[in-house]
């Protein structure tokens, strides 16, 4: 007896197994359902390495320090402790002592941009993603605009979105995605979220989104479709530009 042969896409040689949590390492079949591309900001449009985030830090703990009048090693502590318990140092001001947002954030990302550079070939791989893009931050959309300029994606974006736009409640928590994607009217389970924080991606997939992991180590969770040390390496998986 002679078996029929076996139907295209099931007669492609079998693939080293994924690392547990993880679908297959060729991303596109897992994408072409996709409408709306949300990219966080810090850490995902630019790498860690440009460190530019290294001043924030900074700037957060001296916000802290003035607003509650604490030395810097208790600053430092607050901002661990609000980071865990509200998902930001903003998050934790305003619940614990009634901080006014606005001044924060505006003294926070008054920082020097020098340290970011233009990125061309990032540019030309989220323009030829298919769809609505957009950008997510839990900073505010002001200093989103100038990291975009200084990494040369203005105009890239179909909206722009920070934590005033989410009634100031940050990621991860499931309202202020929802806020945000209800203002975008984004459909979730036709919607692909790139961040790297991997508590971010939680909401976003009990939503229905697909999610990516953008940071240096992987994090395997069930919550984590996919991860990538490199957010355009990844995209040109996705979208076939090398
Ligand atoms: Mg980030």
């Amino acid at each position: 007896m002679t078996l029929p042969p076996v139907p295209a896409p099931f007669n492609r040689p079998i693939a080293p197994p994924a690392p547990a949590g993880y679908l297959s390492p060729m991303p596109a079949e897992h994408f072409s359902h996709i409408r709306t591309w949300v990219f966080d900001l810090d850490n995902t449009l630019y790498p860690p390495r440009m460190r530019r985030f290294d001043q924030i830090e900074v700037r957060m703990t001296n916000g802290v320090m003035t607003a509650l009048n604490v030395d810097r090693a208790h600053a430092d502590h607050l901002r661990a402790t609000y980071w865990k318990r509200y998902g930001t140092t903003l998050a934790g001001l305003m619940a614990e002592h009634r901080i006014d947002p606005d001044a924060y954030l505006a003294d926070v990302h008054n920082i020097d941009f020098s340290v970011l550079s233009p990125d061309p070939v990032l540019a030309r791989r989220i323009a030829a993603l298919p769809g609505r893009r957009i950008v997510y931050t839990n900073a505010d959309a002001p200093y989103a605009h100038r990291v975009l300029a200084a990494r040369g994606l203005t105009g890239l974006f179909d909206a722009v979105y920070g934590v005033e736009h989410a009634r100031y409640r940050p990621k991860p928590e499931r309202a202020a995605f929802e806020t945000v994607f209800a203002l975008d009217n984004l459909d979730p389970t036709t919607a692909a979220m790139f961040e790297d924080d991997a508590r971010n991606l939680a909401a976003p997939h009990a939503m229905g989104m697909k999610t990516v992991h953008i940071a240096p180590e992987p994090e395997p969770a069930d919550h984590i479709h996919h991860h990538a040390e490199d957010l355009s390496d990844f995209l040109s998986r996705l979208t076939g530009d090398d």
